[in-house]
């Protein structure tokens, strides 16, 4: 059975990140020392293979999106690692990422925000062709512009128009044009559709799942809401406070989630058939700072089920059981 709670692994998984970890110092003083640390990510480890797509779930400032931006190195990790294909990311240098960086995109949660307005889409989506110098001449990227326009959805004459020109959802079709453009094998979807509306999401989600069919992609596809992530995630893991604490396929966590945390989560997601009940769990409390976390199990302080001062004392540990279920809790064992 592998280490981060997944099925067990039979060939080489695309992506292995082990012990993750990120703090982001706080300076305060007239020196600006360092007088506190958040700690986003603290001690993550998952894998995934090609071709599969792995949620990432949990609420806001959870750590998923860091882990996502140290995965490829848009922010530094603390420490930990990050094998893809057999290579460490986390300990590259400069010239060694910018070789691995085209296998890397990400697309970004705001499709407003990470376009530059001043850019046409033809120059949005060519930029990284000429960067890796991946077209021979203005026709050829011209001609490349127009083959990714029309692989998402859009039209060629797209290309001489400005991004405030386009609906959210359109946008957001861009940011995916941008991220194919140097056919990646792996891309960090970073919430890709929670800025749309709900009616836009599941044209965007359709998108993304054609594009991995058509062209083998492998997918962390990061959310902050279960339902989003069901149907497109081949597994997925559920992150609290910095940690993850469970992950299984999507099959197994939605109809036998084990932590607390996850069944908290499920019990908010709407279920279309009306004589299907499910039992609303509400937490106690907020999320705790992640400056000052709380000791022993994060979760502590809001499990309707612990069990003090176990739960408060020790940390417990990911551990997998049938299936490749995995799940860090004292009382629960999958
Ligand atoms: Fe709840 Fe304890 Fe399990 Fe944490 S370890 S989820 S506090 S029962």
């Amino acid at each position: 059975m592998s280490s981060d709670g997944a099925a067990p692994v039979t060939t080489k998984p695309l992506l292995t990140v082990n012990g993750l970890v990120k703090q982001f110092p706080i300076r305060g003083g007239l020196l600006s020392r360092v007088v506190d640390r958040v700690h986003a990510v603290d001690g993550v480890s998952f894998h995934i293979e090609k071709g599969e797509t792995l949620g990432l779930v949990g609420e806001s400032g959870c750590g998923k999106s860091t882990t996502g931006r140290c995965i490829l190195r848009l922010i530094e990790p603390t420490s930990g690692e990050v094998w893809f294909e057999g290579k460490d990311v986390a300990a590259m240098g400069k010239n060694e990422l910018r070789a691995v960086a085209r296998d890397m995109q990400i697309i970004f949660q705001d499709p407003f925000a990470s376009l530059n307005p001043r850019m046409t889409v033809g120059a949005i989506i060519g930029e990284a062709l000429v960067i890796h110098g991946l077209a021979a001449n203005r026709r050829a990227l011209e001609a490349r512009v127009v083959e990714l326009l029309e692989r998402v959805g859009l039209q060629p004459d797209h290309m001489r128009r400005f991004p405030h020109e386009f609906s959210g959802g359109q946008r957001q079709r861009i940011g995916i044009a941008r991220a194919l453009a140097v056919e990646p094998k792996l891309i960090v979807c970073d919430e890709p559709v929670s800025a749309l509306d709900v009616s836009i999401q599941a044209q965007v989600i359709n998108l993304l799942e054609d594009l991995q069919e058509q062209f083998g992609l492998t997918y962390l596809f990061i959310a902050h809401d279960l339902s989003v992530v069901e149907h497109i995630s081949t597994r997925v893991a559920v992150m609290y406070l910095g940690r993850i604490v469970e992950i299984a396929t999507a099959h197994d966590l939605y109809t036998n989630p084990k932590h607390p945390y996850t069944e908290a989560l499920l019990s908010a997601v709407p279920i279309p058939d009306p004589s299907v009940k499910r039992k609303r769990v509400m937490l106690q409390g907020d999320v705790p700072n992640p400056i000052n976390p709380p000791t022993g199990c994060h979760f502590h302080t809001r499990c309707p089920i612990r069990q003090l001062p176990l739960c408060a004392n020790e940390k417990p540990e990911l551990k997998t059981g049938a299936n490749g279920h995995a799940v860090a809790c004292h009382l629960r064992s999958t």
